[in-house]
């Protein structure tokens, strides 16, 4: 079977490289919405009004021209959601990437580039935003061709702002991105989900073979969810409902199931009866549970706020199926929770949203990435494949920056103007700083994109922190043995700063090994009890001194650590920078 009049195509760019106003020009061409009604960036709103923060996606769009129907499904832009740009991919045969004249080739066009070649798409290259003076569009056109290995004269030249060229782009998509090919047998490709307060989960869906109508009865590969097709449609760009989908065809699934871990991106969806026929009938190629790649310890500020917290937590997850989340206890801060994310960005974009959504902003504690132990007990720690794209110019001082972060060098390509570095390096290092820190080196002109890569043996050493002989858990932490001294010192040194002097001597220590690797002590206000005393009573100032000094040992005899929760944030919250 093959959709002669159908294609399905996708936008892949670097952030702010033009994206959303591209698509507003598309949707101005085909006349899908009246151009008085294109406010900016039309569909960075979403059908079930989506708000995904940073990671905002375009929502999918179906759209008529010269006679064929096109569907533009966006993808999201971030590092941290690799897997769903993979599986948004393979809903489409074809794609546009989209390169900024005046920013050139960058981190995320490399990924999605690589991502794009993998899925087997069709890809037009076309340089936007050549309105600007400052447009360098002969130059990115070489990268384009050096890089990519596209032909100069395939290139499309537009402006998204102006329109310029964005008709000849359109039409190259229906000439050269292939229709939709497909068997009878109904498997359709889940590339989003959303949750839906009224109707459950909603699935976004590629029907890849075969067709499904309204109430028919399917199942899911992967989860083996039974459910009924209740309502099916199309985006236009709201939902809109039909009576069925048909082979190549995009569109959503209402399917009454209540839980989005259920509805797993990147499963297939087939009918009851075909699923029966598996292993005959093969699920669609790619599936991955999300992997949660840092974990944070979620606490409320106020214990009080507990409930409000795991509600609101819950809530979230009900949206988004890579949360994971367990309850967690620490002596110092009371009872939370344990949530586990795909990366930096993903836990900013969650605590913005606890924010946003549920006005509630808890303390985020020290990130963990997941170790694992091997068969003979070492501790193994993942490792990722890091790509940096840069401009020549900030070479020296990047590769200082990933050698000193434990990162081994691969490979390294250079190009007219820029340079991309391929590393070998622990995924733990984003937690240390290493996103701002290539920033801040290459005054933000280096650009990342990581992937997982193999879990290897770490050499990592418990660094427990003690006031008052009592172990702090909020501050212990695993830490490379290498820095243990360092980091102890360090540690120590600004806990000796940021807690506040008390009527008693308070020790802090550092310990790792089993020994104590660092240690300072704060001196005790010395209250001036003889201020009051006029005249020279020299017997009742003596007993005053001495019930001072009784006072004094009582009070640290007890060890029980008396410490103010925010004198202590700013080392255990982590602030998060993930960009
Ligand atoms: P996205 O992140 O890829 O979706 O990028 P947007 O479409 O949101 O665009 C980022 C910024 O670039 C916005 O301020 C747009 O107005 C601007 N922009 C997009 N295309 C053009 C263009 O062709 N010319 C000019 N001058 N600005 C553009
Ligand atoms: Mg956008």
């Amino acid at each position: 079977m093959k959709s002669q009049y159908l294609r399905n195509f996708a936008i892949i760019a670097h952030i702010d490289h033009g994206k959303s106003t591209l698509a507003d020009r598309f949707l101005e061409i085909t006349k899908t919405i009246e151009k008085s009604k294109i406010t900016e960036q039309f569909l960075d709103q979403n059908p079930i009004s989506r708000k995904r923060g940073i990671t905002i996606k375009l929502a999918p769009v179906k759209m008529e021209y010269q006679g064929y129907i096109l569907n533009l499904i966006d993808t999201p832009g971030h590092m941290d959601f690799s897997y769903e740009v993979s599986r948004t991919l393979a809903a489409c045969e074809g794609a546009i990437i989209l390169v900024d004249a005046t920013q050139g080739i960058q981190a995320q066009t490399m990924a999605h580039f690589n991502a794009a070649r993998k899925e087997n798409l069709f890809l037009i290259p076309a340089i936007n935003k050549i309105d600007l003076p400052t447009a360098k569009a002969e130059e990115v056109a070489r990268d384009i061709e050096e890089i990519f290995g596209f032909k100069k004269e395939d290139i499309f030249y537009v402006s998204a702002k102006t329109g310029e060229g964005v008709g000849e782009l359109l039409k190259e998509v229906i000439k050269k991105i292939p229709p939709p090919q497909g068997n009878e047998n109904l498997r359709a490709l889940i590339f989003d989900a959303e949750y839906d307060e009224h109707r459950g989960v909603v699935a976004f869906v590629r029907v890849m073979d075969g067709e499904i109508k309204k109430r028919d009865k399917i199942q899911f590969f992967q989860t083996n969810v039974k459910a009924e097709a209740l309502e099916i449609g199309i985006f236009c760009p709201f939902l809109t409902p039909r009576e069925d989908l048909k082979m190549g065809e995009i569109g959503y699934i209402i399917t009454g199931v209540k839980d989005i871990r259920l509805v797993r991106v990147g499963d297939t969806i087939t009918s009851l009866e075909l699923k029966a026929q598996a292993p005959r009938l093969k699920p669609l190629a790619g599936y991955e549970d999300p992997k949660p790649m840092v974990f944070f310890g979620v606490y409320p500020k106020e214990q009080k706020d507990l409930p409000l917290l795991k509600e609101a937590l819950s809530k979230l997850s009900l949206n988004d199926a890579s949360l994971s989340i367990s309850t967690e206890y620490s002596e110092f801060l009371g009872t939370g929770f344990r949530v586990g994310f795909l990366g930096l960005l993903h836990a900013e974009i969650v605590k913005e949203r606890l924010k946003e959504e549920e006005g509630i902003e808890p303390l985020l504690t020290l990130p963990r990435v997941l170790y694992k132990k091997a068969e003979n007990e070492e501790i193994l720690e993942p490792y990722m494949k890091l790509t940096i794209y840069t401009p020549v110019s900030f070479l020296g001082s990047i590769m200082t920056v990933c050698q000193k972060k434990k990162g081994s060098l691969i490979n390294l390509e250079y190009h007219k103007n820029s340079a991309i570095l391929h590393y070998d390096i622990p995924y733990s290092m984003f937690i240390r700083g290493l996103a701002s820190d290539l920033k801040s080196v290459s005054s933000g002109f280096a650009t990342l994109d990581y992937e997982i890569s193999e879990y290897k043996k770490a050499d990592l050493t418990l660094l427990e922190i003690l006031i008052n002989d009592t172990s702090v858990d909020v501050l212990s932490e695993f830490v490379y043995s290498d820095e243990v001294e360092y980091l102890a010192r360090e540690k120590v040194g600004k806990l000796k700063e940021i807690i506040p002097r008390q009527q008693f001597r308070q020790v802090i220590q550092a310990k790792a090994r089993g020994r104590i690797v660092a240690r300072c002590e704060i001196s005790p206000f010395r209250k001036d009890v003889l201020q009051k005393l006029y005249g020279g009573d020299r017997t009742r100032k003596d007993k005053l001194l001495e019930k001072q000094k009784k006072g004094k040992s009582k009070l640290f005899g007890k060890s029980k650590v008396y410490l103010p929760q925010e004198a202590l944030l700013p080392l255990i919250s982590k602030n998060l920078d993930s960009k």
